[in-house]
């Protein structure tokens, strides 16, 4: 049996939307039965997009986009919540909202950590993403979203098939799931995405002076250690760390070594001033 998965390569990404265009033209006023109710036109985007601007300095904006399906989880807290077997796991891995036993299930909506699951009021109706499983059913390779992708950054396929277009990429490729630390075993998997830029100002708390050549040392949840040298404005700067917890120290000869512990999400994280003493 196929286990069905995405990746897609934030690399390739240019916010094009079509992706997004795709999914609703597939779904807004047509219904698939048994697998999903139509999606009304407005509301509702089954495949958001999130938006990512790093300034690595003045003169250099990194916009990242993110499209974001239904990330098919093995470990799905809406199947939990439901009622009913109302959400249920096929056999090859798609997650699938039963248009008919979930309605009046609006809890459903809060119980998704990805915010992935929409209410049609309408209906009262809880709605997302299928995968497109009406069409995978017809021996369709892709989705339409990722058939509609002109730079082909979205792979869908087996996991399991090592043959597969999305496993070739998977293994010439690191894929990470997006908030692994929500814990639901995503089977949406992403290669790019953007990590925290760390940076800070040390200066001696004596005189307050900017303090150069001060040694900073940055121990990520990765447990890689980064380290950097202040530069004479007693600016440092570390680029794409991972996120979670982490330690940074600062060490300067005749001055104290100081040590802070870090929780880093992906956001551009400044420390501020740091301040030595003697
Ligand atoms: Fe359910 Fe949300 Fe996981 Fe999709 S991303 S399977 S809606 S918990
Ligand atoms: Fe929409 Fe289908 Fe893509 Fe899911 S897989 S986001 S339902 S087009």
């Amino acid at each position: 049996m196929a286990k069905y998965a995405m990746a897609i390569d934030l690399n390739k990404c240019i916010g094009c939307y079509n992706c997004q265009i795709a999914c609703k033209d597939e779904h807004v006023y047509n219904a698939f039965p048994p697998i999903a109710a139509e999606q009304p036109a407005f509301g509702q985007f089954w495949l958001s997009i999130e938006e990512r601007e790093q300034v690595w300095d003045p003169s250099h904006i990194k916009v990242t986009y993110i499209p974001k399906p239904c990330q098919h989880c093995d470990d799905a807290p809406c199947a939990k919540a439901a009622e009913n077997g109302a959400v249920y796991k096929r056999d090859d891995g798609i997650v699938i909202i039963d248009p008919e036993k979930a309605v009046g299930q609006k809890e459903l909506v809060s119980s998704c950590p990805y915010g992935s699951i929409y209410l049609n009021e309408e209906k009262g109706l809880p709605q997302k993403c299928t995968f497109c499983a009406h069409l995978v059913d017809d021996n369709w390779q892709e989705p339409r979203c990722a058939q509609s992708c002109p730079m082909s950054c979205m792979y869908f396929g087996d996991v399991e098939d090592p043959e597969s277009r999305i496993s070739k990429f998977l293994a010439a490729n690191q894929g990470e799931a997006f908030h692994p630390e929500y814990g639901t075993k995503p089977n949406v998997y992403y290669v790019g995405l953007p990590k925290p830029n760390l940076s800070g100002t040390v200066r001696l708390a004596e005189g307050n002076e900017c303090a150069a050549n001060v040694a900073v040392t940055f121990t990520g949840a990765d447990g890689v250690k980064r380290q950097a040298v202040t530069d004479c404005f007693g600016d440092f700067q570390f680029k794409n760390v991972a996120p979670g917890k982490g330690t940074i120290t600062y060490e300067l000869a005749g001055y104290a070594p100081q040590s802070s512990p870090l929780v880093l999400d992906r956001e551009i994280t400044f420390l501020g001033e740091i301040k030595l003493n003697r």
